[in-house]
């Protein structure tokens, strides 16, 4: 009996595709397989995955061979291809668009896979005309996709050629050879062999008398390490030569004399073996985790809702050690490749070599080498930190997923489909696993909340911060008053100009939030009010001073600024509003001792731009960081003593149902930056409409005020958590069609959902690339959730299957942000 095979296709197209297994791979192949299918009227080829084997052939077609079977073993486990139909079940999206989300694209195959010659292997001619012709070919190309393959040596299915010359060494997928990622390294002093302990310190105290400045380094290094109390920190070699003014000279004649020595490390990662030991836990944490355990007995997931600082890592690492002890793994979610930076030392201080890191900046090669790791080895990295793609490792023995900053909106993936919440989908794959999820914010969003609320979650609380400190003291300031009694220095209001100068005279960091990028939102004619725009999207251009031009935010064009206005001929254009590099030239101005820095999408592209930005706030290189909502992320700073909030207004302005929400934990997380140990902090919050309620809740630290204040509102709008909302974003270059068919898509869908279909209506851009946008947004009951999904795809299927509306495209994002 012939063996068929459901495959899952590298493609945006539905559902998988039944090709017939010939006779002597049947046996062999399994589901989680990689095969090479041809597939489409060009009979192009891809490596697909096999979703299952069955008998039963397609109906009415006579099935398309397997070509060749990739793998050995499966290269995705049962949990993982069931993960992915989930997705893509509830996403709306095709398995093939789940999959190459999934895969590290070394992984899959398709036509345009490159093919390159081997490093270091020089073609060994074998002797069979097509394999030669093959890497005669590579030799002078360098590379080849697989349809240029098939083509030069006329075979419709290259593969088993090729696949020869790989188990043969001879060639390799371009992508398997991108360099690897490599951490930053950095130099760090520490104490040597002779100088262990403080009385061998003492005994160089005297011997160094004649060797002034050798004493005077090993001096300054110990008030820096502060390796003689029991909070000691690291020092960078760098960082030791300038503060103490010694050479380099005098510091390696310490090293001679094995006082000091130097260990070369990846910035931000302790010395395996050195720390190690857990932290003990504070009264409030302990019963944090007792809390979480208790709940777990009776619930899968667990919110813990702890304020900034409260320790919620180190009552993560305790549930972390437990899951470790039980023979499991664990994945550790976090929304910004920078957090994972941040929390990997903390990590591999107390678990060493078994932290692993994935995420989207690492080489595919080291993707692929971790993903292989995990699926031949689970207990080789048990703990694996990262963003929000690493939800698709081949985990086998997972016990616990941990989702922090829960409330982030990265978690989301916004394009391309699938556009997936990473929190959510931690939940499911926990499920398929039997595995508990803790989910950790100080601002959970509000569906968090309401689970917890309704008992569908379990929730534990850490309603202090860690060790003496005190949450920070928040200032509202009224810009209306201020301006009236002109009292602004610019747009900082003379309270928090005075609060910046008192930090930097005592040496303390600051953080300035402003939620606009580029210098001016926009330019504007004074004569006639005319906004220079882009050509290709309805949107007002930015200016960005740093290389003085205008630029599009949507589509990333550049402008030149215009010299007069193309309204009325008048040369007075003036600039509008205020972004992140004005805040940071007027900063400069009103501090010019200050050393100043920007955090935004302009500052901190490139590899390591970033990390090497965050490595100079935290060792205390910057007095003052500017920057979006990149400074409110839960990045941990010691020296934070003051942040200030400019123009809350505008957070709060949105017209979206989240818009309150979201300023809330905005402004509550960044609020959250400032103060730690020993100096709970000031926060300003400056705007005209200081006395919203947002502001209050936030000066009152009031997550449960905030939810109150919001969910009769919810109700009442039968907003999410009431509801499940997809928006479906339809475009075309033609505004009329695109209006025609947003309006026959709702005009379609409200006999079945009546007033629960909102729209057609433009978005607040409503041309993006030169194509026309509009939004059908739809409430979904939770109680009919999927029958009323079901209902959606098929009207989405049969309407955009045929002309008029076929040339439209069509976007559907459910539980949108
Ligand atoms: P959160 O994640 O809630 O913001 P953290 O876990 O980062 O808080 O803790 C805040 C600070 O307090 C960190 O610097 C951390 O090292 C310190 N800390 C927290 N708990 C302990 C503990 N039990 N012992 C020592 N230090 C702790
Ligand atoms: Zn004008
Ligand atoms: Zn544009």
């Amino acid at each position: 009996m012939p063996t068929y095979a459901d495959i899952i296709l590298p493609l945006a197209v539905p559902g998988t595709f039944t090709y017939e297994v010939p006779e002597p791979a049947c046996g062999r192949v399994q589901p989680g397989m990689r095969v090479v299918v041809a597939f489409g009227k060009g009979r192009k080829l891809y490596s697909g995955m096999v979703l299952c084997k069955h008998d039963q052939p397609p109906a009415g077609r006579s099935p398309q061979p397997v070509l060749e079977v990739l793998d050995e073993h499966p290269v995705a486990t049962p949990a993982q291809l069931q993960l992915w139909q989930t997705i893509s079940e509830h996403y709306l999206c095709t398995l093939g668009e789940v999959m190459v989300a999934a895969l590290p694209s070394a992984l899959v195959l398709s036509s345009n896979t490159r093919l390159v010659a081997a490093p270091g292997s020089s073609p060994a001619w074998t002797g069979d005309n097509r394999r030669d012709i093959l890497l005669d070919a590579l030799e002078q190309r360098h590379e080849l996709s697989l349809q240029e393959a098939g083509q030069l040596i006329g075979l419709k299915n290259p593969m088993p050629v090729i696949k020869q010359l790989m188990n043969a060494g001879a060639l390799q997928m371009a992508e398997e050879l991108e360099p690897a990622w490599k951490p930053r390294l950095q130099q760090y002093v520490v104490l040597g062999p002779e100088a262990q302990g403080e009385t061998a310190l003492h005994g160089w105290f005297d011997s160094l008398e004649r060797a002034p400045k050798q004493l005077h380094l090993l001096m300054r290094y110990i008030e820096l390490s502060r390796c003689l109390t029991d909070d000691p920190r690291e020092v960078r070699r760098e960082e030791l030569l300038k503060r103490s003014g010694a050479t380099a000279a005098e510091l390696k004649r310490l090293c001679e004399r094995k006082v000091f020595a130097l260990e070369e490390r990846a910035a931000g990662v302790p010395a395996e073996g050195r720390v190690g030991k857990p932290a003990v836990l504070s009264q409030a944490q302990r019963q944090a985790l007792t809390d979480i355990q208790a709940a777990f007995t009776s619930r899968p997931t667990v919110l813990l809702h702890g304020v900034t600082a409260s320790g919620k890592t180190e009552v993560y690492m305790e549930l972390v050690q437990e899951v470790l002890d039980q023979g499991r793994q664990v994945l550790y979610l976090l929304p910004e490749i920078a957090l994972t930076t941040q929390i990997i030392g903390r990590l591999r201080a107390r678990f060493g070599g078994r932290v692993a890191v994935f995420h989207s900046r690492l080489s595919q090669r080291e993707r692929t080498e971790l993903w292989m790791q995990l699926l031949h080895d689970p207990g080789s990295h048990p703990v694996v930190v990262g963003a929000r793609s690493a939800l698709f490792l081949p985990f086998q023995r997972l016990g616990l997923v941990i989702v922090d900053e829960e409330h982030d909106p990265s978690y989301k993936q916004h394009d391309p489909s699938p556009r997936y919440n990473a929190r959510d989908m931690a939940v499911v794959l926990a499920g398929l696993h039997g595995a508990k999820t803790l989910l950790g914010s100080a601002t959970p969003c509000m569906e968090s909340l309401y689970n917890a609320r309704h008992g569908k979650y379990g929730f534990a609380s850490l309603r202090v911060r860690y060790g003496d400190a005190v949450l920070p003291a928040i200032v509202k300031v009224d810009l209306a008053e201020m301006h009236k009694k002109r009292k602004m220095r610019g747009s900082f209001s003379e309270p928090l100009a005075t609060a910046l100068e008192l930090a930097l005279s005592r040496k303390e960091q600051a953080i300035i939030f402003r939620n606009r990028r580029g210098y001016a939102p926009a330019w504007q004619c004074d004569t006639c009010g005319w906004i220079p725009e882009c050509a290709h999207c309805d949107v007002s251009l930015t200016y960005h001073k740093s290389d003085h031009g205008l630029r599009c935010h949507y589509c990333g064009r550049g402008y030149a600024p215009p010299e007069c206005c193309a309204a009325c001929g008048s040369t007075r254009l003036r600039m509008v509003g205020l972004g992140t590099e004005k805040v940071e030239e007027e900063l400069a101005l009103l501090l010019p001792e200050a050393r100043i820095a920007r955090m935004d999408q302009d500052t901190t592209r490139g590899k390591h731009g970033l990390q090497r930005l965050l490595d100079r706030f935290g060792q205390g290189d910057i007095d003052i960081l500017v920057g979006t909502q990149m400074v409110t992320k839960g990045l941990d700073f010691h020296q934070v003593t003051l942040v200030g909030i400019l123009n809350a207004d505008s957070l709060m302005r949105f017209p979206d149902l989240r818009s309150h929400e979201r300023a809330f934990q905005l402004m509550a997380q960044v609020a959250g930056r400032s103060g730690r140990k020993h100096d709970p902090g000031t926060v300003f919050i400056q705007g005209r409409d200081i006395h919203h309620p947002i502001i209050d809740l936030v000066a009152r630290h009031d997550v449960d005020g905030m939810y109150a204040r919001e969910l009769p509102l919810r109700e009442a709008h039968f907003y999410p958590p009431f509801s499940r909302m997809v928006r479906m974003v339809l475009k075309h270059r033609d505004a009329t069609r695109v209006q025609a068919s947003a309006q026959a898509l709702a005009e379609a869908l409200k006999p079945a959902l009546g007033d629960r279909v909102l729209g057609p209506e433009p978005p607040p851009v409503a041309r993006v690339r030169d194509k026309h946008l509009r939004v059908v947004l739809l409430k979904l009951s939770r109680t009919a959730y999927r029958s009323e999904k079901q209902h959606l795809a098929d009207t989405l299927d049969r309407l955009f299957a045929e002309p008029p509306h076929r040339a439209v495209q069509v976007q559907v994002d459910v539980d949108p942000l």
